[in-house]
C-alpha cells in the first residue's frame, strides 16, 4: 500500500518513512505543499499524512484542493501542539482525521489502520457488497464469508479482491495488478501476484484448480469472471 507524507520535519519524514515502510507500506514524500499537492495529484495512494503547517502551501489548502479535485483518498492531518488548529474547518474541508504532534507512532499506526479499514473510498464507485457463488463479500466491514462461514484474508489478498471485483470482466496483466494493488513500482515480483491469486482461489473457489470466478487468461494475466 502507498503513502504520500507530505511534511516540512526532515527528522519526522525519516522516522515515519522508516516506520512506515518497516510495516510493508511504500512510502513517498513531499516537503512542502505545492509539492505534495503535485504529487497527490499524479499518483494514486492509499492514504496521504498531511501536516498542517508547510511552505508554500498549507495543509488544508491542500486538503480542499485534493478534494476539489475528487482525490478521495483518505487524509490524516498532524498538526503541531500550541498551533491554533480549527479541526472543525480541517474536517470540512475533508480530513478523517488527526493527530496532535509530538505523537507515538504506535498511534499513528493505529490511527493508519482505522482510516483504512473504513476507507472503500479510495476505490470511488465501490459496491458495499458483492457475491458470488457461495461467497459473500462486506467490503465495508471487510469481512468474507463462503457458506456462511468466515473466510481469512490477508489485507493483501482482501485488496486483490476487492480490486478484481471493482474492475470485473476487465483482464489485467500481472504488473498492472502489482501497481493497481500493491502500488510499488518494482519491489515483489509477479509471481507475488500467482502466489496471492493461488491463495484466493484456495479460500473461496470451489474447486481451486479449476477456478470458475478468478481466472487466468493465458499469456495475459487475470480476471474476475462474473
Ligand atoms: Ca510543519
Amino acid at each position: 500500500m502507498k503513502v504520500l507524507l507530505i511534511e516540512d520535519e526532515a527528522g519526522l519524514i525519516l522516522t515515519l518513512t522508516d516506520r512506515l515502510e518497516a510495516e510493508g507500506f511504500a512510502v513517498k514524500s513531499a516537503a512542502d505543499g505545492e509539492s505534495g499537492l503535485h504529487i497527490a495529484l499524479s499518483e494514486n495512494f492509499d492514504l496521504i499524512i498531511l501536516d498542517v503547517m508547510l511552505p508554500k502551501k498549507n495543509g488544508y489548502d491542500v486538503c480542499r484542493d485534493l478534494r476539489q479535485k475528487s482525490v478521495n483518498t483518505p487524509i490524516l492531518m498532524l498538526t503541531a501542539k500550541g498551533e491554533t488548529i480549527d479541526k472543525v474547518l480541517g474536517l470540512k474541508l475533508g480530513a478523517d482525521d488527526y493527530l496532535t504532534k509530538p505523537f507515538e507512532v504506535i498511534e499513528l499506526l493505529a490511527r493508519i489502520e482505522a482510516l483504512l479499514r473504513r476507507s472503500p473510498k479510495t476505490l470511488p464507485n465501490s459496491t458495499d457488497a458483492f457475491s458470488f457463488g457461495d461467497v459473500a463479500i462486506d467490503f465495508k466491514r471487510a469481512e468474507v464469508t463462503k457458506n456462511a462461514q468466515t473466510v481469512e484474508l490477508s489485507a493483501m489478498e482482501f485488496k486483490l479482491l476487492h480490486y478484481l471485483i471493482e474492475n470485473r470482466g476487465a483482464v489485467h496483466t500481472r504488473n498492472q495488478l502489482l501497481d493497481e494493488v500493491w502500488g510499488y513500482d518494482a519491489m515483489p515480483s509477479t509471481r507475488t501476484v500467482d502466489v496471492h491469486i493461488a491463495w484466493l482461489r484456495q479460500k473461496l473457489e470451489d474447486n481451486p484448480k479449476y477456478p470458475q470466478y478468478i481466472q487466468t487468461v493465458h499469456g495475459f494475466g487475470y480476471k474476475f469472471n462474473f
